[in-house]
Formats: structure tokens, C-alpha cells, sequence
């Protein structure tokens, strides 16, 4: 008997395994505390992995696949992987086991070690997900101190033939990014994103039960997608509704829409209930179809999320792990403050993106970077902090993209690997890209003194603190020179205005 482990992120319904029955093959899915408790997640994720998982083992049995799950709550369960599997091993007499590529670096070295240790022999199978290897992104850029997406990207759309005309681009530009940075002007409303109602009383009382540690909300319904045919709804939905504005609006923010014209699919995506290639396919016939609605633009912009920047992080994370977890370019050192965790601040931008983060376990890609990214960047949290935060609260956590985003893009930890220039504003882009700063109780327009924003004095302070590391940085030189320019008084009040706020960063 063959057994083949199936990981929470592995919900792929048309893995080769699944193509046959195989009456020699015993499936095994597992909830344990080990993936409940290596960081404290928000509540709705722990929820949709744990329902998804259970839907795609229902899925599997009614196809006639001989499926074992452990409950949370099974006496036999011993809470951990490895362990799990010896006794499941030596009770069902396995001759082999098999597994599919974990995409967590540390999931991977645990499952390496635990085949290393059987007396029976394994296999480690592909995961049949991505669009590229886990050494491509290595492999293109080796030897070089930067890993430039842009290059990557083109690669991509070579080798898989989208948008492209011969070896050029379709429309004879690779990047619209330039024709994709309006704030939200509302001259079309932003749709209603699509949500379930998916019951999770029941999972809900087991977590309490067991006392698993969350945070954030949840009602009685999950609003996100738990199976295949959900998450074909949402992609349907999506290029229905959201494609024809997707690039446009992409980086715009606004109080009264949580989601804008975004997908919402990276969760069905990271566990594999959509495939990538398939979200791609739907997106580009959708503007083949109706070319007067959806512009090149759009749809470019879409398919450069998604072979782009997720094969790209998912290329870095396999390049530079297990170092790239330790990676503190400033050195940063400081604890996040309490508003991470409960919205509490009279910093309105903040307060909008974490409270929808505490109701959604969601926040956009511009919210992510450009608001709760670049505040904790501005004010020198450390990166492990800053880490924990976005691999819990959000539901399409994973170690491959989140901390990529997060220690990467977001928090210029690697040193400029992955993005060309620290993501900091002053709260000019913040006011520019969304409604955010209209009625904050802080004024934009003000560096210092009475309400002052803060981003406007931790912005300077944070280039002044730098200096020695950032000020050769081509792409910045020139806010050094706007730096200089300040008169001596009012660099000074400038300074020792961040500092005030820094010493005093849990009240504001
Ligand atoms: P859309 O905007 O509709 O984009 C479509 C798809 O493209 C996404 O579903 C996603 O699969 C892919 N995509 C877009 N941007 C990125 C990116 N930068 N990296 C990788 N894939 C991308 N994404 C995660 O999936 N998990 C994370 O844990 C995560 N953490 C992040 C942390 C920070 C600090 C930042 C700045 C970004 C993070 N992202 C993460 C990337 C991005 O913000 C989310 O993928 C996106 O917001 C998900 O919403 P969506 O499905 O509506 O995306
Ligand atoms: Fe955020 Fe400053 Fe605007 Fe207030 S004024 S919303 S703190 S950027």
C-alpha cells in the first residue's frame, strides 16, 4: 500500500495523482496543531484552509479515492506532520510513501528529514502548479545583485506564449504599468465583491474547543471560497466584472471598498483550487472576446501578477531561502505597535487598512505596501515583527509570498534584491491614491507641529537615518537633494518631530 500525503496548500483537483482510482493508494490530509500554531493566525484563515481541506477530501472520497482525514480533534492525532505519518505508516502496513513538493521552505526540510529517517522508500512528486521551477528565477539571474522582475516577466511571456505576437509583445509595449496608477476617481463603481456563505459554526467551536489561538473577526459564514466550483465563481466574477478596470484602479485605495477591482483569488490560487495557467486563459479569451470593454492595458496588468510577480517571489524565496528569513538591512528593532493588532489609531489610513484587514483577513496589494508596509518601514519595526503580522493576518498567507512581499518588497530587509528602492511615502502619495486623509484627525499638508502627519516627519527622518546605506542609491539620490535643500531650523523641526513620534509610536 502507497501512502500520499496531501497538504493544506494542495488542493489541486486535477493533480495527475487523482486521475486514476487506485484502490493501492491511501490518501492521508491532516489538521494539526503544528500549522495552527507556528504563528498566531487571523481566525477566517485558519477557517478556509480548514474548511477548504475538508471539501477536497469529501471531493476525493465521493470520486472513489480512499481517503483518511484527521480532525483536530481525533484522539490519534498527535498534533504534528512526521508523527502522524510513522504511526499511520507502521499501522497500515505502507510500503511507500509519497508526497507532493511542500512550497514552505520549512515544511520541505521537515518532509526531506522524515523520508531521510523511513525504513521504506519515498518520493517527492511536483506539485503541478507553478509556471516555473523552483530554480528558474535563480537560474536567470545568476551572478546578478538585483533580481529585476521586469526581465523575468518577459521571459515568462515567451515561454508561454501570452500576449505575444512572434517574440514581440502584443501592441508592441511589454509594460503598461505607466497608464495604471489612477487614485479611485469613481466614475465606475466598484463592484460588490463576490462572497459565500459558507457555514462554519461547527469549525468554529472545534478551534475554541482545542483552544487555538487567532485573532480577527469571523460571523457564522465564511465569506471566502472553499472548493472548485466557489473558486470558479470568483475567477468568473472577477474577469466579468473587475478585469475591465483592474490595471486602471490597481493601486487606488478608498474607504467605502474594501477589495476595489481586485480578484480576491490569491487564496483559491495558493492552494491550488484554481491553477494559474487556467485564471491566465479565462483573462486573456475574456479580452479577446470584448476587446472595446477590457484594453490591452488591463489585461497586461493582470497577467503580470500572475506570471509575473507570483512565479517571480515564489523564484526568490527558493533562491535565497533559509537566509532571506534573517534578513534586517537597517537593522531595525522596534516592536509593532498595539494598532496592528486592534486598528486603535487616529492614524486614519492605518485605521481603514488593518480594521478591513481584522474583518476580512484582506487587504490589497497598495494597502499591504503602501500604508501598514510603509508605516512600519518609516518607523524601523523589525522585519521577524513585521513578518509574523502579514503571514498571520491575511488569507492568502504562505511563507513563499508573504515573506518575499513583506521582508522583500516591502521592508527593503534583503538590501535591494528584490525591489529597486525602499516603498516609503510621505502622506502625499496617501492622499493622492485614496480618501483616506479626508476628516483624519492628522493633516497631510503639515511636517511638524499641532497634528502634523506623522509619515510627512518619519519620511525624512527615515532618508537622514539612512543616509550611509541609501544615499548612492541612483533611484534615490534625489530626495537627498530635496533633504539638503530644507534650511538647517527646518530640517531640525522636521527631525525632531519624527523623533517625538517615535518615542511616543503607541499613541498616535
Ligand atoms: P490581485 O491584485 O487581483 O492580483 C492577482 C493575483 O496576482 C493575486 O491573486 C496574486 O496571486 C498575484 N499577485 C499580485 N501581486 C503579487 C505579488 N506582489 N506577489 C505575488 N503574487 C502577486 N500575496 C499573497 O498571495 N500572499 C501573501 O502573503 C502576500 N503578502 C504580501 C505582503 C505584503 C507586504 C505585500 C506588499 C504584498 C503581499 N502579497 C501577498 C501580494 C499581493 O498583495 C496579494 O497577492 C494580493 O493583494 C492578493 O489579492 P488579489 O488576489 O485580489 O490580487
Ligand atoms: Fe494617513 Fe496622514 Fe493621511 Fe492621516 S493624514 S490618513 S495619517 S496619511
Amino acid at each position: 500500500m502507497i501512502l500520499r500525503l496531501i497538504l493544506g496548500d494542495q488542493l489541486n483537483h486535477n493533480h495527475s495523482w487523482f486521475k486514476t482510482i487506485d484502490h493501492h493508494v491511501q490518501y492521508v490530509m491532516m489538521e494539526v496543531r503544528q500549522e495552527t500554531d507556528y504563528v498566531m493566525h487571523h481566525i477566517q484563515k485558519v477557517l478556509a484552509f480548514f474548511a477548504a481541506m475538508r471539501a477536497f477530501a469529501r471531493e476525493l472520497t465521493e470520486r472513489g479515492h480512499r481517503v483518511i482525514y484527521l480532525h483536530l480533534d481525533d484522539p490519534e492525532n498527535t498534533q504534528s506532520i512526521p508523527q502522524n505519518l510513522s504511526r499511520l505508516i507502521s499501522q497500515k502496513q505502507i510500503s511507500r510513501f509519497e508526497y507532493q513538493l511542500p512550497d514552505e521552505y520549512r515544511l520541505d526540510r521537515q518532509l526531506h528529514h522524515f523520508c531521510q529517517s523511513l525504513h521504506i522508500p519515498s518520493l517527492a512528486w511536483d506539485t503541478e502548479h507553478f509556471l516555473s521551477t523552483r530554480n528558474d528565477v535563480a537560474d536567470h539571474f545568476r551572478g546578478k545583485k538585483t533580481y529585476l522582475l521586469e526581465s523575468f516577466y518577459r521571459m515568462m511571456r515567451k515561454r508561454y506564449d501570452l500576449l505575444m505576437e512572434g517574440d514581440q509583445p502584443v501592441g508592441g509595449v511589454w509594460n503598461f504599468d505607466y497608464e495604471n496608477r489612477s487614485p479611485y476617481d469613481g466614475r465606475v463603481a466598484a463592484p460588490s465583491p463576490i462572497i459565500f456563505h459558507n457555514d462554519i459554526r461547527q469549525l468554529k467551536s472545534l478551534l475554541r474547543k482545542i483552544n487555538i489561538k487567532t485573532f480577527g473577526h469571523c460571523g457564522d459564514e465564511l465569506i471566502w471560497p472553499i472548493n472548485r466550483q466557489q473558486a470558479l465563481e470568483v475567477l468568473a466574477f472577477f474577469v466579468e466584472r473587475c478585469l475591465p478596470y483592474f490595471g486602471r484602479y490597481q493601486d487606488a485605495m478608498a474607504k467605502d471598498h474594501w477589495s476595489m477591482f481586485h480578484s480576491r483569488l490569491s487564496f483559491a490560487l495558493n492552494t491550488k483550487m484554481l491553477h494559474p495557467l487556467e485564471v491566465v486563459h479565462s483573462a486573456i479569451d475574456a479580452w479577446k472576446q470584448d476587446k472595446a470593454h477590457i484594453t490591452l492595458a488591463q489585461i497586461e496588468a493582470f497577467i503580470r501578477q500572475i506570471i509575473g510577480w507570483r512565479e517571480y517571489m515564489r523564484g526568490v524565496y527558493w533562491a535565497q531561502m533559509p537566509d532571506y528569513a534573517h534578513q534586517n538591512y537597517f537593522g531595525h528593532d522596534r516592536r509593532l505597535p498595539h494598532y496592528y493588532w486592534d486598528g486603535d489609531t487616529k492614524m486614519q489610513c492605518l485605521r481603514f487598512c488593518i480594521e478591513q484587514s481584522l474583518r476580512y483577513a484582506f487587504a490589497h496589494h497598495i494597502q499591504r505596501l503602501m500604508v501598514t508596509g510603509n508605516f512600519a518601514l518609516l518607523t524601523g519595526i523589525h522585519p521577524d515583527e513585521v513578518d509574523a503580522w502579514y503571514l498571520g493576518i491575511y488569507i492568502d498567507a504562505i511563507q513563499w509570498v508573504e515573506i518575499t512581499n513583506t521582508r522583500g518588497m516591502s521592508q527593503f530587509a534583503d538590501g535591494g534584491l528584490v525591489a529597486t528602492k525602499p516603498y516609503v511615502s510621505t502622506a502625499k502619495y496617501i492622499q493622492k491614491m485614496s480618501d483616506y486623509c479626508v476628516g483624519c484627525f492628522y493633516s497631510p499638508n503639515k511636517k511638524y507641529g499641532h497634528r502634523a502627519c506623522p509619515f510627512n516627519s518619519l519620511y525624512w527622518a527615515f532618508y537622514e537615518r539612512h543616509r550611509d546605506k541609501l544615499a548612492k542609491n541612483p533611484r534615490i539620490a534625489m530626495m537627498y537633494k530635496v533633504l539638503d535643500r530644507f534650511s538647517h531650523e527646518e530640517r531640525n523641526k522636521i527631525l525632531s518631530q519624527a523623533e517625538e513620534y517615535l518615542k511616543r509610536i503607541e499613541e498616535l
